[in-house]
């Protein structure tokens, strides 16, 4: 056998083994990944994921990414963000001011990404535990001076492109100001509106589903697995598009939990949101070609996983199990400086590794999906 023969004969082989030893589920880092599956938890800082470590019985979700990074998440006026302009700089890759929704400071409209992968035919979907005009959700679809203009924002979800939304805000479609009724023009527009999750629909068409009036129940206030089914339901729907698919997904109310400074809140919407990622997870470890990004807009609450003074000095057994309405403690009921943390799975996850500014991730995902 002649030597060229037989580097002929191994680089059929290599071949072969390349194309059939390539199981969908390892974190391959090589393809460019068809789907984006974004999961913002609002105010979740590091502590707050530790809470999903602590204070379950089972394996969190979030021990099964590889790839970490942190984030900077100040605003461009101001060290501390809220959750407009942080998303707007994740949603649109540039700083705005505090309150803005996908403007700058001048109030001009910046491009959102679900605007930009609309033009390449790719579906997009929403799914919040915030009324679906919150501001997170917004910035990825609006552009209003002010995150408290609700209602112009379910007008302009009515105009833009995305395929799938489910949260709460009924109200901002249906009581308003100007007195029109926007659940029937998004009918018109071919969506399925259900306000009642018992109601089968039609799964071909583009779907909306508003099942609460402003915000969704919290798990304190026994909200069920709305969170968890919901990105199921759209990470089923929207995966029927030949063109891939973009759903951002938003355990909402971490962040209102640690305004509350609630012991239980905190760990009950930080363990919710953790199930919604191993949905995330598992579907990108079937399909093979998701990219899965975890993170979140700021830290709220100065939030912290303590040992107890039990009178005798410090306890540094005692912090998990039922125990953390001493374990946990808060140094503010506002938003803080503190970095956050991203997880990234799937193929293009190692772009997100590092410590970068939060309009950073914006480009570091395009980067990634090559859009
Ligand atoms: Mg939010
Ligand atoms: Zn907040």
């Amino acid at each position: 056998m002649s030597c060229k023969l037989i580097v002929g004969t191994i680089s059929v082989l290599l071949f072969i083994s390349c194309n059939t030893s390539n199981p969908p589920n390892k974190d391959v880092t090589t393809t460019t990944p068809k789907n984006l599956i974004l999961l913002i938890g609002d105010g979740m800082g590091l502590s707050h994921v530790s809470s999903a470590f602590y204070f379950q019985d089972k394996e969190p979700n979030f021990k099964r990414f590889k790839t970490i990074g942190l984030m900077n998440t100040s605003a461009k006026d101001m060290k501390i963000t809220d959750s407009a302009s942080s998303a707007t700089a994740m949603a649109c890759g540039k700083k705005t001011n505090n309150r803005s929704i996908s403007v700058d400071e001048n109030d001009e409209s910046l491009e959102t990404l679900i605007e930009r992968v609309s033009k390449n035919d790719i579906a997009s979907g929403l799914v919040v535990t915030s009324s679906i005009t919150h501001a997170t959700p917004a910035a990825f679809y609006a552009h209003v001076p002010d995150r408290s203009m609700e209602e112009e924002i379910a007008e302009q979800l009515l105009s833009s492109s995305v395929d799938f939304a489910a949260g709460g805000g009924l109200r901002f479609f249906t009581d308003r100001k100007d007195s029109k009724d926007l659940l029937s023009s998004f009918e018109e527009k071919g969506f399925v509106v259900t306000t009642d999750p018992e109601k089968s629909v039609d799964a071909s068409k583009k779907q909306l589903y508003l099942l609460a009036n402003d915000g969704m129940p919290s798990k304190l206030n026994g909200r069920d697995d709305f969170l968890i089914d919901y990105t199921k339901i759209a990470m089923d729907h929207l995966s029927k598009h030949e063109n891939g698919f973009f759903l951002m997904v938003e355990g909402s109310q971490i962040d209102w939990a640690a305004h509350d400074a609630s012991p239980e809140g905190v760990v009950l919407e930080t363990i919710d949101f953790d199930r919604a990622i191993g949905e995330a997870l598992n579907f990108a470890e079937k399909d093979g070609n998701t990219l899965v990004v975890v993170t979140a807009d700021h830290e709220t609450g100065g939030y912290a996983i303590i040992p107890e003074d039990d009178g005798e000095g410090w306890n540094y057994e005692n912090i998990t199990g039922g125990f953390y309405q001493d374990a946990t403690k808060y140094g503010s009921t506002t938003h803080t400086a503190t970095l956050v943390p991203v997880f990234a799975f799937g193929p293009g996850a190692v772009n997100l590794s590092g410590i970068y500014d939060i309009d950073r991730i914006f480009h570091k995902i395009v980067e990634s999906m090559n859009w």
